[in-house]
């Protein structure tokens, strides 16, 4: 059994700590200012400021710098729960952190000089190994889009809290100074252990933040900045491969282009910024009134696209009265608009062999004539049948 030298471990520990969080800071942390990569800051630079208590009370035998190390570590393991809280989008009260904090400082000063000395450490040990169980606790909950990260976090905190914990336990039965105790839970196990635990929780979450700001980029990629439908491009790509799959698996497909009726006068009348809300409010329509794998798109300035799944052109039709019904509700309209009315042009694309591109032109052309009809209402394209609507 190789004997680790405390204090030797105690630099190696600051030196790292504090090399770690320039990195992460400077690294990660500036670059997406992300919450739980804050915390992540304030639990490395606690662990790194407790190290330099320790040292201090080891070397240089001041007194009470120990206790105030515990104090430090506990709050170090305070951030890394509040941390993985910010992750699932709860709020955290960072005051609260400071009380266990301040228990584990009172605690160990009053009985480091006395014949409960252990007490401190179980005290201490036990706020960390529950601060970090709960935060994998939090960790094993989140069910992010990048979960293969998370539930790795959730791996290293979960052992690391075990292993706490059974310190806690090994110290308030065995005592500090038993053998079996010193090689399982000594210092420098300890610290090995702990160091081991920031170079993956580090790398984890320098890895979670990469794919948390891809997947915001790709939705920036992929989606309209006012409505949040698929923006044109996205909604042909995606709209171009269902189509096919439909086609070939014999389901019904309704294609529907669709345009808000006399916008021009609702910009002149209320202003551009409450034309914005009258196309919120109908890609909001759109959205409550198709099921979520139905896929609607922007097609332009007040020009929307819809793939319908399993739906013939009647059916697209009745789907268009609904949207038009849900627009007539005025509840998300902005304040004192008139509820606007659309026109819709509905293709069917069973048993046509056409492409997406020309169904779309076939859908815009029945989109005309529902215009030139007298608007508010669905225009099957191609049979020339035209169905009041609204
Ligand atoms: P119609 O019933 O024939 O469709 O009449 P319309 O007035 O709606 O005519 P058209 O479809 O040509 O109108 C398009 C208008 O939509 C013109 C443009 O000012 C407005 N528009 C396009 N994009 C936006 C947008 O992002 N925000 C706002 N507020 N207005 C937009
Ligand atoms: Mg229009
Ligand atoms: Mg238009």
């Amino acid at each position: 059994m190789v004997l680790l030298d405390r204090s030797t471990l105690m630099v190696v520990f600051a030196v790292m700590t504090l090399t770690m969080l320039v990195l992460f800071y400077f690294d990660t942390y500036r670059k997406s200012r992300a919450p739980f990569a804050g915390w992540w800051c304030g639990a490395v630079a606690s662990f790194f400021l407790a190290a330099v208590f320790y040292f201090m009370g080891e070397v240089q035998e001041v007194a009470w710098a120990p206790s105030v190390g515990n104090g430090v570590m506990v709050l170090g393991s305070g951030c890394v729960w509040a941390g993985t809280r910010s992750l699932a989008g709860r709020r955290n009260r960072p005051w609260l952190l400071g009380i266990p904090a301040t228990a584990a400082v009172a605690i160990d000063v009053a009985v480091r000089h006395t014949d409960n000395a252990p007490i401190g450490s179980i005290v201490l040990l036990a706020l960390m190994g529950m601060a970090i169980g709960l935060a994998s606790v939090e960790l094993w909950r989140e069910r992010a889009e990048s979960w293969h990260l998370v539930r790795s976090l959730a791996v290293a905190t979960a052992g690391c809290a075990a292993y706490y914990l059974s310190r806690t336990v090994g110290l308030a039965v065995l005592g500090p100074a038993d053998p079996l105790f010193q090689v399982l839970f000594g210092t420098g196990v300890t610290l090995l252990m702990a160091m081991v635990l920031l170079v993956v929780v580090s790398s984890s979450i320098t890895s979670l933040n990469y794919a948390r700001r891809t997947e915001d980029l790709q939705e920036l990629a992929y989606r309209d900045g006012l409505t949040g439908l698929l923006n044109r491009g996205e909604f042909m790509h995606q709209a171009h491969r269902r189509l096919r799959a439909n086609l070939a698996a014999g389901v019904d497909t309704a294609i529907v282009m669709a345009d808000l009726d006399r916008f021009k006068a609702v910009n002149d009348r209320f202003g551009h910024d409450a034309g914005d809300g009258v196309i919120r409010a109908f890609a909001e329509a759109c959205r409550s009134a198709v099921r979520d794998a139905d896929l609607v798109g922007r097609y332009g300035g007040e020009e929307f696209a819809l793939l319908l799944d399993g739906v013939d052109a009647e059916e697209a039709v009745r789907i268009a009265d609904r949207i038009n019904a849900a627009l007539a509700e005025k509840s998300s309209l902005p304040q004192g608009v008139d509820a606007p009315t659309a026109s819709f042009g509905v293709v069917d694309a069973r048993d046509r062999n056409a492409g997406l591109q020309r169904l779309l032109r076939e859908a815009d052309r029945a989109l005309y004539d529902a215009k030139a009809a007298g608007r508010n209402r669905a225009v099957i394209g191609f049979t020339g049948a035209g169905t009041q609507a609204g």
